[in-house]
């Protein structure tokens, strides 16, 4: 076929200009990137080999070649490992964005500067790496098994073109032009045509990759025979890479760096992870898995695009990524890998995922990794704070979404929640809360809010500081769905300060209640006239003991959705899940007395008004916005003009 100019696709082109543009501090990252991709082609490889002994073609030799040339200014990688056809080049590199591109590229609007360099980390930008230090790359490459060969180039700028072209060797040949800065011509510490440099970028970031790294040596010779003779220069072949996958070595044989830059490398990870779990098991199901928790959650981890899941691996040969099968829902954000001889490798790849090998193996990854969180949250409360920022809400949603306890994760993470609270505003666990709760005190009392000070000027918050009663501060949407999903706590209720069976159960608020409740006797017309007033608005008013100084609250039926779960449900397109609305009024409020005079002209618009406002307020007050402000405003304007 004869040579074709084609346009990298918008996405891609978007990624590539931000790639150059963006990477500032660790532009040799391209090298890891390359020796990746070309490691994974050997796994590649090796797995279709386990089925198709003839792809080797006679070959079974597995290496990776780096060449650094001064004189040609030029860095070569090459591997021999599955290479591409014709077709996967075109889709591969270039004309089909990679998986989640749009998502990202729509994330990284909402960065600048160093946020964006360490997205783009965490991104994983590949191959397209190579336009960092390289103003021309060529791809020559020939898939196992096939004859024809490509040659594909690009400058990065918008284009690539694409040949059929001779190969000898199965796999992949990157050479990249190298752009002046990084040549050591301007004297520049990166020079990558060094292979002194190289040398060492490829112990420090590919270390443990598993198939030889080899690299051309200068080496002089001395002649035995002749000892005036000038020594000889010739090429000695070495391999740089100790090859040992860094989880088969001993834990306490392992550096933090050497975690660090293997999670980096092998995760896109830009910063260290939060927190390393390494652990080996024997006996009759024997695996060794190496996880952690990345120090940010992903840009993506609660959307669709977020791919979960762990790699896996067989004596140590790469067997997928992202298997999914091996953790819950809720540790989603945990990434890792693990590597059994005990799996049926015989099955297919979905099989392998249902195994009961494997469902044994999660079990005790996902135990082992809550305990390693449970002594977080004992030991190093700063360290578990940093994590509940990232990952609290994957827990909270695990709970949520187990919402018939069918699963029993709600009993298995109850103990790792956290939440603010009224008391010092720092954060507390339930145990802790409990453990503080007075003696006649019989539920857990929490409230919602956008931040903890729209929950301490809530109305209802005024009895509960005079009596001393410690309350849960929810501030985040998903809290309110855990812990009504959760019930209670040893035993102890969760009560929303704000739904209509909230009471307090000593004699002052009961002896309060009952003298309220004969208010309410006495007025009953007047709330039933309000209620008129509100022509549907509110499902009840009624009076309060709940209130001090504050005239109205908006309370919410005891069951079905609360008015913050509403405005979830709302943003969710799901109109349909509606919270029951009580305007409660405080008759010990001079506002009570007014609309008791305003209700002896029931039908008059003023009384009508003066309905609307205190609904209005009662809102507000729960930080929803009332349907029409403009009328709003309208309406107390007119009332502050009399
Ligand atoms: P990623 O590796 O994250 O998928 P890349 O942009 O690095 O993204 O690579 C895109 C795809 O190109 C890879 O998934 C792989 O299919 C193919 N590819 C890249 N480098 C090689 C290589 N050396 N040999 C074979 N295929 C490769």
């Amino acid at each position: 076929m004869a040579k074709q100019t084609l346009e990298f696709q918008a996405e891609t082109k978007r990624l590539l200009d931000l790639v150059v543009n963006s990477i500032y501090t660790n532009k040799e990252i391209f090298l890891r990137e390359l020796i990746s991709n070309a490691s994974d082609a050997l796994d590649k490889l090796h797995f279709e080999s386990l089925t198709n002994q003839d792809i080797l073609e006679g070959n079974d030799t597995y290496e990776i070649y780096v060449l650094p040339d001064p004189e040609s200014k030029t860095i070569t990688i090459s591997d021999n490992g599955i290479g591409m056809s014709q077709d996967e080049v075109i889709a591969n590199i270039g004309t089909i964005a990679k998986s989640g591109t749009k998502a990202f590229l729509e994330k990284i609007k909402e960065t600048s500067g160093d946020a964006t360099e360490e997205l783009i980390g965490q991104f994983g930008v590949g191959f397209y790496s190579a336009f960092i230090v390289a103003d021309k790359v060529t791809l020559i490459t020939r898939r196992a098994g096939e004859k024809a060969a490509s040659k594909w180039e690009s400058d990065g700028a918008g284009e690539f073109t694409i040949e059929e072209c001779e190969k000898e060797s199965r796999g992949t040949t990157i050479t990249l032009k190298l752009k002046d800065a990084f040549t050591g011509s301007d004297g520049d510490e990166k020079n990558f045509t060094d292979v002194n440099t190289i040398e060492r970028l490829i112990k420090k970031y590919s270390d443990y990759i598993r198939y030889p790294i080899k690299m051309n040596f200068e080496v002089e010779k001395k002649d035995d025979d002749d000892k005036d003779a000038e020594p000889i220069k010739t090429i000695e072949v070495r391999t740089v890479n100790s090859m040992m996958p860094l989880w088969t070595r001993n834990k306490n044989e392992i550096t933090p760096e050497e975690y660090n830059e293997f999670f980096k490398h092998q995760f896109h990870e830009w910063e260290p992870p939060l927190e390393i779990m390494h652990s080996k098991a024997e006996g009759t199901l024997e695996y060794t898995a190496l996880l952690c928790i990345p120090k940010k959650a992903a840009y993506d981890l609660y959307y669709s695009t977020y791919e979960p899941g762990l790699q896996l691996y067989s004596r140590h040969v790469f067997i997928m990524d992202k298997c999914k099968d091996f953790l819950p829902d809720h540790l989603r954000f945990v990434k890792g890998l693990v590597d059994s001889p005990d799996l049926p490798l015989n099955i297919s790849r979905e099989l392998l995922q249902q195994s009961r090998e494997m469902k044994k193996i999660g079990q005790t990854l996902e135990k082992n990794i809550l305990k390693q969180l449970s002594k977080m949250l004992a030991n190093d409360r700063d360290k578990y704070e940093e994590f509940w920022a990232e990952y609290g809400k994957a827990l909270k949603i695990g709970i949520y979404n187990d919402i018939y306890s069918v699963s029993g994760v709600g009993d298995k993470l109850k103990d790792l929640l956290i939440f603010k609270t009224s008391k010092d505003k720092k954060f507390s666990t339930l145990a802790e809360y409990f453990g503080r709760m007075k003696a006649d005190q019989t539920k857990i009392y929490y409230a919602v809010g956008k931040d903890e000070a729209a929950i301490e000027k809530l109305p209802q918050m005024e009895l509960l500081r005079d009596r001393d009663i410690e309350v849960l501060y929810m501030l985040d949407p998903v809290d309110e769905f855990a812990v009504s999903t959760l019930r209670q706590y040893e035993g102890k209720e969760f009560q929303s300060i704000t739904r209509e069976d909230f009471e307090l159960e000593d004699d002052e608020s009961k002896a309060a209640k009952e003298k309220t409740e004969a208010i309410a006797k006495d007025n009953e017309t007047l709330l039933k006239d309000v209620k008129e007033a509100l022509n549907g608005k509110v499902d009840d008013v009624r009076l309060t003991s709940r209130l001090k100084s504050g005239a109205v609250c908006l309370a919410t039926g005891s069951f079905g959705p609360s008015l913050s779960m509403e405005k979830v449900f709302d943003a969710m397109n799901n109109p349909m899940f509606k919270a029951i609305k009580i305007l409660e009024l405080n008759p010990n409020h001079a506002i009570f007395e007014r609309l008791k005079v305003l209700d002896e002209h029931k039908d008059s618009d003023e009384f009508k008004t003066f309905c609307e406002l205190l609904y209005a307020q009662a809102l507000l007050i729960e930080g929803v916005m009332p349907d029409d402000p403009a009328a709003l405003a309208g309406k107390i304007a007119e009332l502050m003009s009399r």
